[in-house]
């Protein structure tokens, strides 16, 4: 239950949006415009100067975009949301607000391939440093604090090993220096994982995965108090400018009334092929959270509603190996992203983390026969039938 009082199902497809104001309509239109016309110079004036509430520019509000962003606000339990064009769109924005030259980030270690890219740049471009950080203990954490450290980056999942981290454990040493801690929901979606109810102060989503959930956007999400979204609204939002449209956020809007539904059929379907996927005699190891024999079992139960609907897996052999595998399959597509409604199958080392230096990548735990899926809401049965003729013929 939210501050709305009513269950996460409910929120999602009736909060944020009254039919009343809209001619009765039952979906949220789509504010298909670049600009707002004032009555008057004076309103102009008052609108510029914030004493008047009232549209402007979609580039720094648009009420298609507002309705989502008050959605998604609710669901994560935070005060206020902010729609991007992209979920790097998101994670820069947020990243370049809580920084300035000489500070410092600690990072996951893990983290989406395009995230790691950015803290590069940031350190290279702006003296912005990082470390990163396995952040399987408090000393761990603690070890790499610097006065500098401003803020702590977290993953969890993690993009695509699925270990997981202890946010309650990282809240608590972050809370002891004053440093934000920031959180990429991606694999969970607020359906799965609620950070911010667990004392982070930013939640990140790439809404282009389970939010949308049909493939067909690209899309991200802040969500934190309003004090923060207003300083990234008016800052690295506006000014850098990679705001969602009208029509994408209508899209996310569409997704989100049957996330909760798509979510549960994803952990359904995932718990199946894991069972499956561990019995195979061409499957090394299996990482999923929800798996009793995960090494971070403990931690799912503490924050994670169900294991969500990516499994990575490695198949005995090489790269070759994991390669043929892939091209043997005829049901499941070979693609990088997540959270459709079609399966999805892709090779980290040479995909989403081919950016990743390999000396990093192995101590990610990113090998060259490690392979990610994202369980789509197709029958199971399909799903699997065509994940063991692709093994049986690699076998053969
Ligand atoms: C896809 C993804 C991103 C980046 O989002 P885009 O919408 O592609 O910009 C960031 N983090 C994670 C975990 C992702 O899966």
């Amino acid at each position: 239950m939210n501050h709305t009082g009513k269950r996460f199902e409910t929120t999602a497809i009736h909060h944020g949006y009254d039919t009343k104001e809209h001619l009765g309509s039952l979906a949220v239109p789509i504010f298909q415009t670049s600009t707002f016309t004032f009555d008057t110079a004076e309103q102009g004036e008052a609108r510029f100067a914030g004493q008047e509430e009232g549209y402007i520019y979609s580039r720094l509000a648009n009420p298609t975009v507002r309705a989502l962003e008050e959605k998604i606000a609710c669901l994560e339990e935070g005060e206020a949301a902010l729609a991007f064009s992209s979920g790097m769109a998101a994670v820069s924005a947020v990243l370049l607000s809580l920084t300035k030259a000489n500070d410092h980030i600690i990072c996951s270690q893990g983290v989406y391939g395009c995230t790691f890219g950015l803290l590069q740049l940031m350190k290279e471009k702006y003296r912005i440093d990082h470390d990163f950080c396995a952040m399987e203990s408090e000393e761990q954490i603690r070890a790499l604090i610097r006065p500098e450290t401003v803020c702590i980056y977290v993953e969890t999942p993690i993009n695509p090993t699925m270990k997981l981290i202890d946010l309650e454990m990282v809240v608590k040493v972050a809370k002891e220096h004053g440093i934000a801690v920031v959180v990429d929901n991606t694999f969970c979606s607020p359906y799965l994982q609620r950070p911010l109810s667990i004392g982070c102060d930013i939640v990140i989503h790439s809404a282009t995965k389970y939010i949308g959930g049909h493939g067909d956007v690209i899309a991200g999400i802040a969500v934190g108090t309003k004090e923060r979204m207003a300083e990234i609204a008016k800052t690295t939002q506006k000014d850098i400018g990679g705001v969602l449209s009208p029509f994408d956020a209508w899209l996310l809007l569409r997704g989100i009334k049957t996330l909760a539904v798509r979510m549960d059929r994803h952990c359904d379907n995932a718990e199946k092929i894991v069972e499956k996927l561990k019995k195979h005699p061409l499957v090394e190891n299996v990482y999923y959270p929800g798996d009793p024999d995960h090494r971070d079992f403990s931690i799912y139960r503490k924050q994670m509603k169900r294991g969500g609907g990516l499994i990575s897996f490695e198949i005995k052999g090489t790269k070759e190996d994991a390669q043929r595998f892939l091209n043997c399959l005829q049901l499941i597509h070979i693609a990088v992203s997540l959270g459709d409604t079609e399966t999805l199958i892709q090779h980290p080392a040479t995909m989403t983390h081919a950016v990743v230096p390999e000396e990093a990548r192995k101590q990610m735990g990113i090998s060259d026969s490690l392979i990610r899926l994202s369980v789509g809401l197709e029958a199971w049965e399909d799903i699997w039938s065509d994940l063991e003729q692709a093994l049986d013929q690699c076998q053969a």
